[in-house]
């Protein structure tokens, strides 16, 4: 990793003007995820992404939410190499930008350990899309990706987390199902922008916590059918949607 001077002068005052919105952005995120009571302590990580510069904005490592201010996001390139900031990125930051160069569509990503969403995790069983509030979000279950080797684990655990994830995700438009919970861990959520991947993080817990609740009241509770799926999501996504105002 190379460090370059915080707010040195080869940066053009518009260039620093969209990073600095984006580190707000980034730091807005966070603390919506710590509001939520999704993340505790220091766990959990929001980035959002500049595409057309290639600049990524993540939380530092292991700082107090209630002290972080919107310099301490450490902004990095796509292959994690920091470019601005003072501090040490999320330990995560390599499966961020595994998802970045993967998924071109997405703006933002969010990990958190919500205590649902990370029980199904745990167990390593998809959530399946019992209800219209699921098929609003998700066109399908939210899968799980396949546990990691030791040999993964042990070299490049975070990109190779990454890169489980992005296997699991082969197939699938990853805004038709902006989250996955990685095997033994926990969800990792995405979306359009920073803030749209906290809001994804937040449904996915609600999501976790309701279908466990389902499954108690009828342990054979069924997914609902592929047309009311169909309808919930495309109203809401894709380009016959009819959802909010024009
Ligand atoms: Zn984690």
């Amino acid at each position: 990793m190379f460090y370059r001077s915080c707010g040195g002068s080869r940066r053009g005052q518009g260039e620093a003007r969209v990073l600095e919105a984006l580190r707000t952005e980034v730091l807005e995120a966070n603390l919506e995820l710590v509001r939520r009571g999704l993340v505790i302590y220091t766990f959990g990580n929001a980035s959002g992404i500049d595409r057309e510069r290639g600049l990524v904005a993540i939380k530092p490592s292991g700082v107090p939410y209630e002290r972080m201010t919107p310099a301490d996001i450490v902004i990095t390139d796509l292959e994690g190499r920091i470019v601005e900031g003072k501090l040490r990125p999320s330990t995560d930051l390599d499966t961020h930008t595994a998802l970045y160069r993967a998924f071109p569509g997405i703006g933002g990503v969010a990990h958190t350990h919500s205590r649902h969403a990370t029980a199904w995790a745990q167990a390593r069983v998809e959530i399946p899309c019992f209800g219209t509030t699921h098929a609003d979000y998700f066109h399908g279950p939210v899968p799980v990706s396949e546990p990691l080797t030791p040999e993964e684990i042990e070299a490049d655990y975070e990109a190779n987390t990454g890169a489980a994830i992005i296997r699991r995700m082969q197939g699938r438009d990853p805004l038709a199902c902006p989250a996955i919970l990685v095997a033994g861990h926990a969800p990792f959520c995405w979306g359009k922008s920073v803030s749209d991947a906290a809001h994804t993080a937040v449904i996915v817990e609600e999501l976790a916590a309701m279908a466990w609740q389902t499954l108690t009241i009828n342990p054979q509770a069924a997914p609902i059918s592929q047309a009311l799926r169909d309808k919930h999501h495309f109203r809401k996504h894709g380009p016959a949607a009819t959802y909010g105002q024009r």
